[in-house]
């Protein structure tokens, strides 16, 4: 008797029955639920910490063979047009991680080249950095320059701009340490005379200040939760040395700043060079100079030092961006029917009219999907339920104009 109640106790800690919440038994013992959980702790540290070491992405370089030019063919698979910002950004990348191959400190030390993208919305910005990140094979996060304020304000730290890159590997400080952070709305933070709101520090320099170490290349605890730090959180350490930081942003208005520096730069030459302008096209004059007078601190803009901008979108190019990428919207919506068993088509005319009504909403190429949906919803809802009978279906443009009329969308245009 007295055997068999001694054999009721965790073999590992002695812990009793009683004691423990599981006692599992093996041939000659038993395990409590505390020693299984520090068994596998253990061997969490042991096997999968080796491995990891052993995929170590500090090895994640760009191959030797691989040129700008592969990196912009790969861009092109997924991003229609867009030209200057492409070849921009495949330089940054070659360059950024030419420079991390180069781990020894020699005399003439490479800088970082972090990216700002200046274009409206809708016309591809987040794109061309998660597709970047996808042909590199690195972490990669967006973050939203607009939640961040200087430290006193509501809001959340400038250090939790690593917490989600942090979080999408798994908490692996070394990936994170290589991977592509996407600043969104970098022009939000822009200084600002009169900002009426009360969430954000008041004239947005004080963010702009938080950024810059870390955009350069430093140390940062960041709260691995993300929002604001405190006392009791345990913060990660994460170098920022290697991370390229990607920026985006509208800044609405902007084309107002670049005709007034273009205008004073062109007096005194002679008027045939005013006239090679493109009006329509202001954007891509964009100069670091035009950025300072919209609000950005000389010191950021310093450290974004690769500039461009995205075009607005055409006719023509919102009609490729529906049928031509590997992922195109059209593709998505024919293999979602065509996993119903039904073949479904859309006629010349309706990705016309879909084009035609994305570019009259002005929301870029994310208004595509928004029309895409409305038009396809009560296919979607119908035709899964009729899979017996209907094997083909075509989408022309009278049907996707009446569902159109019918949705909320035009109803909320016409509003
Ligand atoms: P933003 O410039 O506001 O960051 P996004 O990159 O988020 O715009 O684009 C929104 C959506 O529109 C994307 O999901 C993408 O499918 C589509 N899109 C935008 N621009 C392009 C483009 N040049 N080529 C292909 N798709 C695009």
């Amino acid at each position: 008797m007295r055997r068999s109640k001694q054999s009721y106790r965790c073999s590992f800690c002695g812990k009793d029955k009683s004691e423990a919440l599981i006692l599992i038994a093996g041939i000659d013992g038993h395990i409590c639920e505390v020693c299984v959980e520090q068994a596998g702790e253990i061997i969490e540290e042991e096997l999968y910490g080796r491995k990891k070491r052993e995929e170590d992405p500090s090895n994640i370089v760009l191959p030797d063979s691989i040129t700008p030019k592969d990196i912009k063919t790969y861009l092109d698979e997924y991003v229609i047009g867009q030209d200057e910002a492409k070849k921009y950004l495949s330089v940054a990348v070659y360059n950024h991680y030419k420079r991390l191959r180069q781990q020894r400190k020699s005399e003439v030390e490479l800088e970082k080249s972090n990216i700002l993208f200046v274009g409206h919305t809708g016309t591809g910005k987040t794109l061309l950095a998660k597709t970047i990140a996808k042909f590199l094979n690195v972490p990669f996060s967006i973050v939203d320059a607009t939640v961040f304020t200087e430290a006193g304000y509501v809001g959340e730290d400038v250090e939790s701009i690593l917490s989600r890159l942090l979080q999408v590997c798994n908490y692996d400080v070394a990936a994170a340490e290589k991977g592509i952070v996407y600043i969104d709305e970098i022009d939000k933070i822009a200084r600002k005379g009169d900002n009426p709101s009360i969430t954000r520090d008041v004239s947005g320099e004080g963010v702009q200040q938080a950024m810059l170490k870390m955009l350069e290349g430093t140390d940062v605890n960041v709260p691995p939760q993300g929002g604001r730090k405190h006392p009791e959180q345990k913060l990660v350490k994460i170098n920022t040395e290697n991370i390229l930081f990607i920026c985006g942003g509208a800044f609405d208005g902007i084309e107002k700043n670049i005709a007034r520096r273009i205008n004073t730069q062109v007096i005194g030459f002679k008027k045939d060079d005013m006239e090679m302008i493109d009006n329509d096209n202001i954007l891509s004059y964009i100069s670091h100079q035009d950025l300072k007078s919209y609000g950005l601190i000389p010191e950021l803009i310093g450290r974004l030092p690769v500039l461009t901008y995205l075009e607005p979108l055409d006719l023509q190019a919102l009609r490729r961006i529906l049928v031509e990428p590997k992922n195109a919207l059209v593709r998505q919506y024919e293999k979602l029917f065509d996993l119903e068993g039904i073949k479904l088509s859309f006629s010349e005319g309706a990705i016309d009219f879909i084009a035609e009504k994305a570019l009259e909403y002005k929301l870029g190429a994310r208004g595509l999907r928004s029309i895409c949906e409305a038009i396809m919803t009560d296919a979607m809802f119908e035709l899964p339920s009729q899979k017996e009978q209907v094997k083909e279906f075509e989408i022309d443009r009278d049907y996707a104009e009446q569902k159109l009329s019918r949705s909320k969308l035009a109803k909320l245009k016409a509003a």
